[in-house]
C-alpha cells in the first residue's frame, strides 16, 4: 500500500479513506502482562492515527473480535472499555462489527471510515526537493508506555492542512528513519536529516541509559517505531510561518528537507552529507 489509507470514490466527485488494524495477542501486545482497556484503546488509535495522515476526520470504526473461549466475554468488555472513551472523545460512531471466539489468542480488529477534509487527503507522494522535513512530538522509546499510550494526532493533522499548504505526510508506526523514508520513496525524492535536531522522547534516553547495549537514544529515536507522530513535508516559506507560529499543544520541529537525490542522507559539517540507512520494524512474511 502506498499510503495509510486507501482512498475510497463514492460517486458524485466524493471521497471516503478507509484503513483497517489487526493486532494479535502475544504477536503485537501480550495480556499476560498489559491491562486489555488499553489494548482496546490503541486497536482505534492505531486507525486514527493512519486516518491522521491522510488529514482525514475519522467519522465511524467497526471493530472485530476473536476471542478465547476461557474469560472471553469478560474481556471483550474491558476491551470496550478502553476503546469507547477515545472514539467518544473524537466523536465517532462506533457501528458495529463482529464477535467469534475460539481456541486461540485474541485478536482484534478495527476499521476505520474518515471523510476527507479539503480538497485533496494528504498523501504521501506529494514531497518536493526543497521542502522541510517537519515532525509533530518526540521519539524513541515507545515500548516504555507510549506504544499503548499514544495520542493519535488527527486534531493535528486538521488544524495543520487546513491553515498550512502541506504537500505530504505519513505517521510514524515502523520508525522515524523507515517511515520518513517511505513517504520520500513515494515521492520520488530523498531527505537530508540534521540529527542534532532530532527530538528525543526522554524513553529513548531512559531506554538506552538502561539497556547498555550501545544503542544510543538517538538510535532509538531513528528506529524504535510506534511514536505514531507525523511527519510532514511542507513548503519551505510554509514551514517558516508554522515553526514560528507553533500552532499545536505539541512542538513541531525542522529535522530536514527534501533533496532531489533519492534516499535517506544526514547532514554533516560544511554541507557534505553522508547515506543514513533507514531502519526499523519490518512486518515480515516467511514464503
Ligand atoms: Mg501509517
Amino acid at each position: 500500500l502506498s499510503d495509510d489509507a486507501a482512498v475510497v470514490l463514492l460517486g458524485g466527485g466524493q471521497r471516503c479513506v478507509l484503513t483497517s488494524d489487526m493486532l494479535t495477542d502475544e504477536v503485537d501486545f501480550r495480556l499476560e502482562v498489559c491491562d486489555p482497556r488499553r489494548v482496546g484503546r490503541k486497536a482505534l488509535a492505531v486507525n486514527l492515527s493512519d486516518l491522521a495522515a491522510m488529514a482525514a476526520r475519522p467519522v465511524a470504526v467497526v471493530v472485530s473480535l476473536a476471542l478465547p473461549r476461557r474469560g472471553g466475554q469478560r474481556l471483550a468488555r474491558q476491551l470496550y472499555e478502553g476503546l469507547i472513551p477515545l472514539a467518544e472523545e473524537f466523536d465517532i460512531a462506533v457501528a458495529g462489527g463482529d464477535t467469534n471466539s475460539w481456541d486461540h489468542p485474541l485478536v482484534i480488529s478495527v476499521t476505520a471510515l474518515g471523510e476527507v477534509a479539503g480538497p485533496e487527503p494528504l498523501r504521501r507522494s506529494g514531497a518536493r526537493p526543497g521542502d522541510a522535513v517537519l515532525v509533530t512530538g518526540a521519539f524513541g522509546g515507545s515500548s516504555l508506555g507510549k506504544h499503548l499510550d499514544f495520542q493519535p494526532r488527527v486534531r493535528e493533522a486538521l488544524l495543520l492542512n487546513a491553515n498550512y499548504q502541506l504537500h505530504a505526510a505519513i505517521d510514524v508506526s515502523d520508525g522515524l528513519s523507515l517511515d520518513l523514508w517511505r513517504m520520500v520513496e513515494e515521492s520520488r525524492c530523498g531527505a537530508e536529516l540534521d540529527l542534532s535536531a532530532i527530538p528525543i522522547d526522554p524513553s529513548a534516553r531512559q531506554l538506552a541509559a538502561s539497556l547498555d547495549d550501545g544503542v544510543s537514544a538517538l538510535d532509538h529515536a531513528l528506529s524504535d517505531g510506534e511514536d505514531f507522530e507525523l511527519i510532514l513535508a511542507v513548503p519551505a516559506g510554509e514551514a517558516e510561518r508554522l515553526l514560528e507560529d507553533q500552532p499545536l499543544s505539541t512542538p513541531v520541529t525542522q529535522i530536514g528537507r527534501c533533496t532531489s537525490e533519492r534516499g535517506l542522507w544526514r547532514q554533516l559539517e560544511g554541507g557534505a552529507r553522508e547515506a543514513l540507512a533507514p531502519r526499523g520494524y519490518e512486518h515480515g512474511l516467511d514464503g
